[in-house]
């Protein structure tokens, strides 16, 4: 379903001002964790005045030691979909688990499935047989062939709304907590018709890498761009070594403008 060959042209998601594919290149911003009211609004504030249409923020957080902050859960899809009202900003959220989907929906404007999902068969039925769209991430080890597999169970529930999102896989390299391949985007557009989005906050774990990588992934094509932006990255409660300030969002945001523009 998610062949070029069955539909050759491109999926546009379209959820308030958030539109991504076709000749639409959206951004998708906010902290890694929704952490209280003040930190959720500030930054949706931010990220909307730098131009940014979709806000970021884990509510349930799936984090590698089960002794690290989980995530603020339903309280933080209230501060979420607050910062909606405020803004206008479609709301981006992970849902981890099938039980979750319903109480996810009367939030969320985008359900993400993250990296360590994207194998979890029943979670994606479970999106799948909704009408909201999906973010779902491609597995840190997964093979581009398993990534598009995994579109198929949410698809073949009938839940067309599906974007590619591509936040680095493992390899032996150490310098960057992920390896980040920009060739997905080129690649997956020559084999589907759904959006691809570019995640290079997880993708290089290294806030110094983040622009310049953006405005790689814009100039290699991509339909979206997803990025942790904190008010004070030193404070954040979750993955603060690769979340931009609000000023470098903006700065970052006007030179992909430019990229946009050349290409
Ligand atoms: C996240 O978006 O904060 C996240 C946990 O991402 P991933 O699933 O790609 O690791
Ligand atoms: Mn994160």
């Amino acid at each position: 379903v998610a062949s070029k060959e069955t539909k050759p042209e491109p999926t546009v998601v379209q959820i308030r001002d958030l539109k991504i594919g076709g000749s639409h290149v959206g951004v998708i911003a906010g902290p890694c964790s929704v952490e209280s009211e003040e930190q959720i609004l500030q930054v949706a504030r931010q990220v909307k005045a730098a131009g940014a249409t979709g806000l970021r923020g884990g509510a349930f957080k799936p984090r590698t030691s089960p002794y690290s902050f989980q995530g603020m859960k339903e309280e933080g899809l209230k501060l979420l979909a607050l910062a909606r009202e405020e803004t206008g900003l479609a709301v981006v959220t992970e849902v981890m688990t099938p039980e979750h989907v319903d109480m996810l929906c009367q939030y969320a404007d985008v359900l993400q499935i993250g990296a360590r999902n994207m194998q979890n068969y029943h979670l994606l039925q479970a999106v799948g047989e909704t009408r909201t769209p999906v973010l779902l991430k491609r597995g840190p080890s997964a093979s581009i062939e398993e990534f598009l597999l995994a579109a198929e169970y949410i698809l073949d529930q009938g839940n067309q709304q599906v974007m590619l999102c591509e936040r680095g896989v493992r390899t032996f390299e150490t310098h960057t907590r992920f390896t980040l391949p920009l060739a997905t985007v080129p690649y997956l557009h020559e084999r589907t018709h759904l959006p691809v989005v570019i995640d290079p906050s997880h993708g290089t774990g290294i806030a110094s890498l983040v622009p310049p990588m953006c405005a790689a992934a814009i100039a290699a094509g991509c339909d979206g761009l997803i990025l942790e932006v904190h008010p004070d990255p030193s404070r954040a409660m979750s993955d603060g070594a690769q979340s931009l300030t609000p000023e470098v969002f903006a700065d970052t945001m006007e030179t992909c403008r430019k990229v946009a523009a050349a290409i």
